[in-house]
């Protein structure tokens, strides 16, 4: 986290279908890696792990010091925003 960094809202896709998965706060710059729970703005996927229209998974819970989390499945997901 860096507290002094502009945040910025992105929309995450579906590399495969193009579906709209999360409207996402993005605290710093750089490659999307992960999406913290309580920064997602908006679940499309309510809660799940794959595409809710085609079915791909497209991210993985974990815990990043002590925060839930979605890791992205790299070359699973398109950013825009
Ligand atoms: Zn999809």
């Amino acid at each position: 986290m860096n507290p002094a960094g502009k945040g910025h809202t992105i929309d995450v896709y579906c590399a495969h279908c193009r579906t709209l998965l999360y409207h996402y706060y993005k605290a710093g710059p750089g490659h999307l890696v992960k999406c913290y729970i309580d920064r997602i703005l908006k679940d499309y996927t309510d809660g799940s792990l794959e595409c809710p229209s085609c079915g791909q998974q497209f991210v993985r819970d974990v815990m990043v010091r002590g925060r839930p989390a979605k890791k992205i499945v790299q070359g699973k997901v398109i950013v825009r925003g």
